[in-house]
């Protein structure tokens, strides 16, 4: 891959809204037209044709401590505790119907708990989830599998940490955000480096392999000197992966960030600059930049995936399992099994119900035509590999891709003029100046992105 250059113009010209595309199709297209049946039959399916094939689980948990004015993610602030109690009834109860459905030669290579706040779960509450994981699902056991988590620096202790190892966990990731103080009070969450330090320390005793942490660009009060001084502080620890995401302010979407003040947001042009800064900084430190978002070290699976050729995306981004069929489990979750997705309720009063009277809480989703998973390929190649192998893809799916692709290619030579990419006879091959555009290169490929009224349920690319 080529290294990531900075080009404010491109930016500007192609740094509009545009999809993440850890799923193509997006969610945008999941329909309610997708039923708890329809999923049965394409898991029946699947599993009947790969009965050995590992899989992927990913188990929402959406419940919060306090609330970060930033926040666009799915979670339920509380402090009743009783309440992670109930849901954790319907999610063992839950977890029983989707293992029922998949052989048990099937081993889980990769299972991420998110949030929300996983670790609002207590320890014995972890346990009960694990144990009940391991009683449905054969979990790999070796170096190999992947076991992340998802944890709020705030609320856990070191011995928290031992807990998760204990359970099972290998990697973890940490929200930061930022160190500064006032930017800190600005977004509701105080969190010092010394307790964030710990926790890092803390994991990396306990034997977790992989330690990332998440920032966020783009907060209000931030400055280029404060995300500096963050940078520092975040480098002396020195994770093993970067999430460094831009701040999406939409209000409209999120009710949360109605409690930031728009006055104290940083330019756009500040926006940026703390960009560019970023990535200098974390270049010169070593840290490969992965795309989108995402940095890690250059012995970090990630990195070695991506040289590989079989780096993928999933819900949880970058991925080295993003081949496995993915359950997801808990509210709002979403899986991907075989050619479909299904997404889970997205209110918890509708998720405990559909679980409780035996059934999947399966809500909306889709399955892909061969057309989608044609594209799905495509976006998926440029998204983590950043490039497309013409001839690999005609003897994949039988196509021409120069007639099959015919207005795509040519709506590519405009961002081959402005130096994002290079097109040949072989293939295309996005250069150091589109790295940091992949989502609007990718999007050139995307069938349904192309109305208004789409583009705006996606966030600004950069
Ligand atoms: S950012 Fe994380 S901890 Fe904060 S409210 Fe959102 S989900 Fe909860």
């Amino acid at each position: 891959m080529n290294s990531v250059e900075f080009d404010r113009a491109m930016i500007e010209r192609y740094g509009g809204r545009g999809p993440r595309y850890t799923s193509y199709p997006t969610a945008v297209q999941f329909h309610a037209g997708f039923t708890e049946a329809e999923y049965r039959e394409q898991v029946r399916r699947t599993d009947g044709a790969h009965p050995t094939a590992p899989l992927s689980l990913y188990i929402h948990i959406p419940f919060c401590h306090s609330l970060c004015y930033y926040c666009g993610c799915s979670k339920i602030v509380t402090r009743h505790a009783d309440r992670a109690e109930r849901y954790l009834g319907t999610l063992l109860r839950e977890v029983e119907l989707q293992a029922a459905l998949f052989s048990p030669g099937r081993i889980v290579s990769q299972l991420h708990l998110g949030g929300g706040t996983p670790t609002y779960l207590d320890p014995a509450q972890m346990r009960r989830l694990m144990d009940a994981l391991r009683s449905h699902f054969t979990l790999r056991l070796d170096g190999q599998r992947e076991f992340s988590i998802e944890i709020d620096p705030r609320t856990v202790t070191p011995e928290d940490i031992a807990a998760l190892a204990a359970c099972g966990f290998n990697r973890i990731s940490m929200g930061v955000q930022d160190f500064d103080p006032a930017v800190q009070k600005a977004v509701n969450r105080v969190q010092s480096f010394e307790e964030t330090e710990a926790l890092v320390r803390a994991a990396r005793s306990a034997g977790f392999g992989s330690v990332s942490l998440d920032l966020i660009y783009g907060l209000p009060l931030q400055t280029v000197a404060g995300f500096d001084r963050t940078l520092e502080r975040i480098l002396e620890v020195c994770p093993d992966r970067l999430a460094v995401y831009s701040y999406a302010h939409l209000p409209q979407m999120f009710r949360a960030q109605k409690l930031i003040h728009e006055e104290q947001l940083p330019a756009p042009a500040v926006k940026l600059d703390i960009l560019r800064r970023t990535i200098e900084t974390l270049t010169a430190a070593g840290y490969v930049y992965i795309g989108m978002d995402h940095f890690a070290l250059a012995d970090d699976e990630l990195v070695k995936s991506q040289i590989r050729g079989d780096l993928q995306r999933n819900f949880q981004g970058y991925s080295t399992h993003g081949q496995c069929d993915l359950i997801g489990l808990g509210v709002t979750a979403i899986g991907h099994v075989g050619a479909c997705y299904g997404q889970n309720a997205k209110e918890i009063e509708a998720y405990t119900r559909s679980v409780e009277q035996g059934h999947l809480p399966i809500v909306r989703g889709l399955v892909m035509d061969a057309d989608d998973r044609l594209r799905n390929t495509v976006i998926q190649e440029i998204m983590c590999l950043g490039r497309l192998n013409f001839a690999s893809l005609a003897d994949r799916f039988g196509i021409d891709v120069r007639t099959y692709f015919a207005s795509e290619l040519e709506r590519l030579e405009t961002l081959q003029q402005d130096g994002l990419l290079q097109l040949n006879e072989a293939g295309l091959s996005v250069s150091g100046r589109g790295r940091l555009l992949l989502r609007a290169i990718a999007m050139v490929f995307d069938r349904y992105v192309a109305t208004h009224q789409v583009k705006q349920a996606f966030s600004k690319i950069i």
